[in-house]
């Protein structure tokens, strides 16, 4: 079987994301205790103002700035006090007037016509309700304004973020107490080859453990997806459409890996091919490493099958390119940060196809990238790696001094 149609990554990326924008994009609503790790599905705009009252940042006494305006540790300025707002409550009538104070805890309800808080570090209370003040304050000291925090009106978090603990603080600070989110691809994985063996097994001869099967089921579940099923399968067909059907009724997504190349045993084009109702969409893309993968969608059942390399470290790289940044773009998810560095040595592009480098970065200011090359086959190198660089199809490669934007792995 020939790589026929080789596309860009970014082609087989489309040609996926075209047919399974509308069929494969669920959503659901989830409480805030689930919310943290989902990617969200709507914009969050906020309908109050945070805080809705003057707060105060400090324990102390409300005031009128101007009253201190001479206040200093020689000399302190004496004010009476007139009341004490307590927290959780409103100040009840309480106002700030000329020549007085509140004492206001922190989080306080700061109250009418005081314009500053002062530290009650600052403050020493005498007889007859007075308090001596020994520094001054300028106005709106120590006070967080009403909507300082987070204004009415404005966009709190936008759709295609992946909700962080703290963006669960906002959440819950604006009254949030459901969002819709996206619900995750159903991830099956079959990794196929004869020479697989489990890794609590002693490889005989000829044969290695199966290494893609974790990899992979890692990635998914670092990015969210639910892996419903794993499976290691001999070079078998009956075996490979058994395991295939029923990762297909179980999930939105089945990888394969191995097989996916022109040898005497690989079948994935064909029987991706034959069980998804698209046809083999991309047979082959125009990427180092990573040229032997197949693509394929049945609509009937609304699942994806992509075929990955065999070796470990391009079925990984082809993963990351395709599945996994199809969802983050079908999700709106922003581009992941890239770190600016320094390529140390000359790095060779593969011609006319995109070449992704694994790196590993050292430096601290300046941080300097210096490629890993993992051979065919090896997983050590991989994991030692920081991220990894691109280069363009049409790029010849990259020089000692050159900048990259280095992906670092998750
Ligand atoms: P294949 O695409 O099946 O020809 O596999 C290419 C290379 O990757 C071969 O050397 C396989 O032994 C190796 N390989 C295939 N599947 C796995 C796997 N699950 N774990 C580790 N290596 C694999
Ligand atoms: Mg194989």
């Amino acid at each position: 079987m020939k790589l026929l149609n080789t596309d860009t990554v970014k082609e087989a990326r489309d040609k996926l994301g075209e047919r399974c924008r509308e069929t494969m994009l669920r959503t659901e609503i989830v409480g805030l205790r689930d919310a943290a790790g989902r990617i969200l599905a709507e914009t969050i705009i906020s309908h109050e103002n945070i805080p809705p009252y003057r707060r105060s940042i400090v324990d102390g006494y409300a005031v009128m700035s101007k009253d201190l305006a001479a206040a200093g540790d020689m000399i302190p300025s004496m004010l009476k006090i007139t009341g004490e707002v307590l927290l959780g409550s409103d100040p009840a009538g309480l106002r700030a007037e000329p020549g007085c104070c509140v004492y206001v805890p922190t989080g306080g309800y700061v109250p009418d016509g005081a314009d500053a808080v002062v530290m009650i570090e600052y403050c020493e209370p005498f007889a007859g309700g007075m308090l001596a003040v020994s520094k001054s304050v300028s106005a709106g000291e120590n006070i967080v304004r009403i909507g300082e925090d987070m204004a009415e009106g404005d966009t709190l978090l936008e759709k295609g973020r992946k909700l962080r603990p703290q963006d669960t603080g906002v959440l819950a600070a604006a009254g949030v107490c459901e969002v819709r989110v996206f619900v995750p691809w159903r991830v099956s994985i079959i990794s196929t080859g004869d020479e697989l063996v489990g890794p609590g097994e002693k490889p005989g001869p000829g044969q290695i453990r199966d290494i893609n099967t974790y990899t992979i089921a890692a990635r998914s579940g670092a990015e969210g997806f639910d892996v419903v099923r794993t499976a290691s399968v001999r070079d078998d067909r009956d075996a490979i459409v058994k395991a295939l059907e029923t990762a297909r009724d179980e999930s939105d997504v089945v990888i394969m890996s191995g097989g996916s190349s022109q040898g005497k045993k690989d079948m994935s084009a064909e029987l991706i091919g034959e069980l998804a109702d698209s046809g083999v969409l991309t047979h082959g893309i125009a990427a180092k490493p990573g040229k032997p993968t197949i693509t394929g969608f049945d609509r009937a059942s609304a699942t994806v099958f992509i075929g990955l390399p065999g070796h470990p470290a391009a079925a990984l790289m082809v993963y990351e390119q395709t599945l996994i940044r199809l969802w983050r773009e079908l999700t709106c998810q922003p581009e992941e940060r890239r770190l600016r560095a320094r390529v140390t040595v000359n790095v060779p592009a593969a011609p006319g196809r995109r070449t992704f480098q694994l790196v590993r970065l050292s430096g601290g200011d300046m941080p300097e990238a210096e490629p890993v090359f993992a051979r065919s086959g090896m997983i050590l190198p991989v994991s030692a790696a920081d991220g990894y660089f691109e280069m363009e199809e049409n790029r010849e490669g990259v020089r000692p001094g050159d900048m990259v934007d280095v992906v670092l792995w998750k």
